[in-house]
């Protein structure tokens, strides 16, 4: 060890000096990961023509190219070419918008540097630094262990072993393999229990997992549950069109209407029209436009479908401190064995005192008060830091940093006391044993060991109280009701002498032993957009629960302020001890759950799901993670949440607020409309495109639109209209709606049938246009350009009522919102007036200039078409409203 020691050139007891850190940084380079191999560009390129649309159409340009008809064939190869580098930059910047998502969630890493702690980047750390380890932290970099409690760590990363192993500090051999080496702490795993320090030997690419060079789950994936169902589905229709463009081809060859060669072409044609291809794509687009927006409103996306399934979301599982308040603690209150005193001041700032009856009071002089305060500093990590421009800041727990405040307003420094009483050891907090304790021997050889946590589980384990009397339980429990109905979180702290030094904390020290000092009750102010947060929810049918570990009342209180069902809170108590078909009754009446650990909230998690529930379950401690993976959204903190919660997570609030998870939902349920609107638009217009051949060829007529001029429209199309209900902003009331259930079909019979109408008015006006034309006299040429045209403008009137689902698409709302539609309608004019005007496409196409009767007959039945789409949705409106009076003529009403 000292071996190691000297090798890496620092002392443990200092750390290395900030200094020290630059220069080898300087050396050494960041300790990052190098990134995981992403496929290279070229073989994206290739991956793009592997689909069997291509396939069929690299056999109609090879067919086309061998008959000599150079123009088909080199359309074709323009559609492939076209679609193949779509999709290439679709994919391109899709990934990029995960990737850049991914990156918002540094590591953090506590190090021991100039005889201090500090929370760095874990990008900042060099060889030689000192690290620290706690329950729920990714150990940063390679460590020798130089000092271990305990310590448990999940190698799974690493070995693909899920069970924790045992750590200790005694050498192994250097034979020994990798999961064997117990002295040493490996990047990338994680703490399962206990804590350790110990000196990075290897940083960044020459780390175990740096060497083996497989960083998983780096790059995510782009699939997810629903896009392989579109994936399912559009092979599914892929076939049923490849049958029907035989039947096309069979019964064309019969009748004999068209040459073999134009046969052949508008079968291709009708095939690649009616192949939804642009479906999947359009989903990663929309999944990733969500995940963006998410990570700009605080909430960053660790699993794509996690985007998916947040808008079926119908119960909440939220904490309390900190998620549903400020976790601005603030100590105001100070309960001793014979008088309550009130502590002034707010925040951080340790500006304030201590009164008692009314009565200013001085602290120094009250030894009572200043042994509890010192208790209060030394069982404790958080520091209070005065920053160069004077202001105050603190680093820590928030609930620990108010102590150290308080301790300051008595004029206890934190630095000084610690120094006094030097830590030899301690067993850390943990959410289920709700205590920490450390032990402290001072200069003349006394040792104490002192206990702070939640007052119930401390006064177990107090004998006597202050000044050797008795113990007065009734006294300290009617203190904390009193103070916890107030809403403030309440900590008690006791002491124990030590007849004899020693070195280490086990848990045998946790016996009915101690010294009652007094309690110390914080205030922490419920947030103001999580009530308005709350009752979004409540609008939008998702129940929000507090599940939270402080004491019911204080939960009750704050429950209380932020409109929850506070009566009758459910303890984790009673969680024990009812069987699940009278806990489901409980947790149906009640909206705050008390004094629960993580146990309690699996249970609760896998009882609301067997009721049927989508469940988000937000954590932040170590003990969190089975839950989190549990529940169908398992949502961390990234501010105060350890990183074996983010890890088990499957979104991270880096703003610690509940408002965000409002927000997400939200979000998800905009994900799950857009790509339903997706959808909607392209089902029809895909079908439309395709029956205006299929209905041509079967009835023996001439085709109103040439082979190549459909793959013209169906790639102008797929490259701008398909992608623009990507970005459609939510519906108005899009919260004011019940959760969709779990397993709702994507197409509602309702919008199934709008999809055949669609369709059909399609076919009717592009035949109508043509016809119309041909009939004034127009050239076979003219009255085609017409009926494509037509199909265009067929296509982008019915974007327009796309845009909202049921709701009417007009008026000003219509004109805002999303700017990507107006940019996709602008580029495909100006991509029409090209197909129409510009001689050489022309050319290529058989086009002519159009007229203004022609232009203005589109025009009109556009209109029509819009309107009649308009209608249809009215009358569902109505149809819906019917069957909802119905079924509850109560709220007729609304
Ligand atoms: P919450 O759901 O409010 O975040 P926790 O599980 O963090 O609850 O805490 C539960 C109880 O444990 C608190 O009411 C408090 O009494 C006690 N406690 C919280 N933090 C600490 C700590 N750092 N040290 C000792 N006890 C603590
Ligand atoms: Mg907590």
């Amino acid at each position: 060890m000292d071996d190691v020691l000297r090798r890496c050139e620092v002392d443990p007891a200092q750390g290395l000096t900030a200094l020290q850190a630059q220069e080898r940084a300087a050396l050494q380079g960041r300790n990052v990961l190098p990134r995981a191999a992403v496929r290279p560009a070229w073989v994206r390129w290739l991956a793009q023509f592997h689909n069997p649309l291509i396939y069929v159409l690299l056999l109609a340009c090879a067919a086309t190219w061998a008959l000599g008809d150079w123009v088909d064939a080199g359309v074709i190869l323009g559609v492939v070419l076209i679609n193949a580098g779509v999709g290439f930059l679709q994919e391109g910047r899709a990934q990029q918008a995960l990737d850049a998502v991914r990156d918002m969630l540094a590591h953090r890493a506590t190090v021991w540097r100039e005889a201090a702690r500090h929370d760095v980047d874990a990008g900042d750390l060099v060889v030689g630094d000192v690290v620290l380890l706690g329950p729920g932290d990714r150990v940063p970099a390679d460590l020798r262990l130089l000092k271990v409690k305990g310590l448990q760590v999940v190698e799974s990363a690493l070995t693909g072993e899920s069970l924790p192993v045992d750590k200790a500090c005694d050498p192994v051999p250097a034979t020994a393999v990798l999961a064997e080496r117990s002295s040493l702490a490996y990047c990338g795993t994680i703490v399962a229990s206990g804590q350790a320090t110990g000196v990075v030997v290897a940083t960044g690419a020459h780390t175990e997992v740096g060497r083996i060079g497989q960083m998983v789950r780096d790059t995510q994936a782009l699939s997810t549950p629903l896009t392989r169902r579109l994936d399912a589905f559009a092979r599914q229709v892929t076939l049923l069109i490849v049958l029907m463009s035989s039947l096309a081809f069979a019964v064309g060859a019969w009748t004999r209407v068209l040459p073999w060669m134009d046969l052949f072409l508008a079968v291709v044609g009708l095939a690649v029209a009616a192949i939804p291809e642009g479906l999947p794509a359009v989903v990663t687009i929309v999944l990733a436009a969500g995940t963006r927006q998410l990570a700009r409103r605080q909430a960053v996306v660790r699993r794509l479908p996690a985007v998916e399934t947040l808008g079926a979301v119908s119960v909440i599982c939220t904490d309390k401190t900190g998620t549903l308040t400020l976790n601005e603690m603030t100590a105001v209150r100070v309960a001793l064995s014979g008088r309550v005193l009130q502590v002034s001041g707010r925040g951080h700032v340790p500006e304030g005192g201590f009164s008692h009856a009314g009565q200013a009071l001085n602290p120094e002089a009250d030894e009572e008060l200043l042994d509890l305060l010192r208790c209060a500093i030394l069982c404790n990590d958080a520091r209070l830091l005065r920053e160069a421009d004077q202001s105050w800041r603190t680093v820590g727990d928030p609930t620990e940093a108010a102590l150290v405040v308080l301790a300051r307003k008595a004029g206890l420094v934190d630095e000084v006391v610690r120094r006094a009483w030097p830590r030899i050891d301690e067993i850390p907090f943990e959410s289920d044993a709700r205590i920490m304790l450390t032990l402290h021997h001072d200069h003349a050889g006394h040792a104490t060991i002192l206990l702070k946590g939640a007052p119930e589980q401390v006064l177990a384990l107090c004998a006597s109280q202050a000044g050797g009397q008795t113990l007065d339980p009734a006294h300290w429990r009617q203190q904390e009701v009193a103070a916890a109905e107030q809403g403030e979180r309440m900590l008690a702290f006791a002491r124990c002498r030590l007849p004899a030094p020693q070195a280490q904390l086990s848990m045998a020290d946790v016996a009915r032993r101690f010294d009652m000092l007094g309690l110390v009750g914080s205030m922490d102010p419920p947030r103001a957009e999580a009530a308005h947060a709350i009752a979004a929810c409540r609008a939008a049918g998702i129940q929000v629960k507090m599940v939270t570990g402080d004491h019911a009342v204080t939960a009750a209180a704050i429950g209380q302020a932020l409109g929850l069902r506070h009566e009758a809170p459910l303890s984790g108590e009673q969680i024990d001890a009812l069987d699940d078909l009278a806990l489901r009754e409980r947790v149906a009446e009640t909206d705050i759950v008390a004094r629960a650990s993580p146990a309690h909230k699996l249970r609760l998690v896998r009882l609301l799901q067997a009721d049927g529930h989508l469940v988000a379950m937000t954590g932040d401690g170590v003990n969190d993670a089975p839950s989190l993976k549990a529940a169908d959204i398992g949502v961390a903190m990234g501010g105060k949440g350890t990183e074996a919660a983010r890890e088990a997570a499957a979104i991270v609030l880096t703003d610690d607020n509940f408002a965000t998870i409002t927000r997400a939902v939200r979000e998800g349920r905009i994900v799950f409309d857009n790509i339903q609107k997706s959808l909607l638009f392209m089902m029809p217009t895909n079908a439309g495109e395709a029956f205006v051949l299929l209905v041509s060829i079967l009835l023996g007529l001439s085709l109103p639109v040439s082979a190549s001029q459909v793959l013209w429209v169906n790639t102008v199309t797929a490259v701008t209209l398909a992608l623009a209900l990507a970005f459609e902003p939510g519906e108005p009331h899009v919260m004011a709606q019940p959760p969709r259930q779990r397993d709702q079909a994507l197409l509602s019979p309702a919008l199934l049938a709008r999809i055949g109408f669609v369709g059909a008015l399609m076919v009717l006006s592009t035949f109508t246009v043509f016809e119309q034309a041909l009939a004034r006299g127009l050239s076979i040429e003219a009255a085609r350009t017409a009926a494509v045209n037509m199909l265009v403008a067929g296509e982008t009137v019915y974007l327009f009522n796309s845009r909202h689902l049921m709701a009417p698409c007009w008026g000003w709302h219509a004109w805002r919102g999303n700017r990507v539609v107006f940019i996709v309608v602008g580029v495909l004019f100006v991509l029409q007036a090209l197909f129409t005007y510009e001689p050489h496409v022309q050319r290529l196409f058989h086009n002519e200039g159009l007229d203004v009767w022609t232009w203005l007959s589109i025009a009109i039945l556009a209109a029509l078409q819009f309107g009649a789409v308009e209608c249809e949705k009215a009358w569902q409106r109505r149809r819906a409203r019917r069957r909802a009076t119905a079924l509850n003529p109560a709220t007729s009403g609304s």
